[in-house]
């Protein structure tokens, strides 16, 4: 009777820690969502799989179903594993989920996970605190709970580097508001599905980035060090991949 909340990185499944694998090897069931890339899934063979994430047209099981679930096989099994994308704690409701299997005395354990707010950046080659640009980042959601009342997001952080998450539905909203704080010419890179074959990497400023076609899932990345990846990006060896 353990339910394990494990990270399973940004998408890449090379990018998936050694202590998930394990931890999905002596699985009895894996409840996974749709950013967890499926391929992971291998590792449990024999377990039973339940699928909570959103598929096309049908809505994604509200947080509190997905709770009733993990409760339900939490009792049943003697090894649960809750697969969430990247971290389970960054953006990644795992708190909440705990907090639920907890109340019904079920124990908990936790495997971290390369986030993607980090993760894809650096597998491309930005370095989100370049030494003389950029002494800290700040990760804040694009997307907040609509039925809040008002918007907790504080825009005028002093972070050299801003990485917004879930943040192309309201893209501009967003960028107005950093473009309070900000000079309009401040560059922008936004990565869209970061670490998978289709990634895609658009580049722009404050001023423009919002006239460029972006898909989610997609990282907002915003700052000088946005710069210095132009920079590593260009001085690339010719034969490099
Ligand atoms: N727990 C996850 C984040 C969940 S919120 C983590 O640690 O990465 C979902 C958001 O993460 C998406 O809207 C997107 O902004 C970002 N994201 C997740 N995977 C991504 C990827 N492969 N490429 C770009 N952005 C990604």
């Amino acid at each position: 009777m353990v339910v394990y909340l494990v990270g399973a990185g940004p998408g890449d499944p090379d990018l998936v820690t050694l202590k998930a694998i394990k931890t999905l090897q002596k699985a009895d069931v894996v409840v996974y969502d749709r950013l967890a890339n499926e391929e992971i899934l291998k590792y449990a063979s024999g377990a039973g799989m339940i699928y909570v994430g959103k598929r096309a047209g049908a809505h994604s099981k509200k947080q509190e179903e997905i709770n009733q679930i993990l409760i339900e096989q939490g009792k049943k099994h003697d090894v649960v594993v809750r697969l969430k994308g990247g971290d389970p704690f960054v953006f990644g409701r795992g708190g909440e989920e705990i907090l639920a299997l907890q109340d019904e005395g079920i124990a908990v354990e936790v495997v971290p996970g390369v986030t993607s707010a980090i993760g894809v950046p650096t597998t491309v080659g930005l370095p989100v605190t370049h030494r003389g640009v950029a002494t800290s980042f700040t990760v804040v959601t694009g997307h907040e709970d609509p039925t809040k009342k008002e918007r907790q997001v504080q825009w005028n952080y002093n972070a050299d580097t801003i990485v917004i998450l879930m943040g192309v539905g309201h893209l501009e909203e967003n960028i107005n508001e950093i473009r309070k704080y900000k000079d309009p010419q401040t560059p922008v890179c936004v990565i869209e599905k970061g670490t998978t074959p289709d990634e895609r990497i658009v580049i722009g400023t404050l001023d423009n980035i919002t006239k460029k076609h972006i898909n989610p899932p997609a990282l907002v990345i915003i700052g000088p060090v946005v710069d210095v990846f132009e920079d590593i990006r260009n001085n690339r060896p010719e034969d490099s991949v």
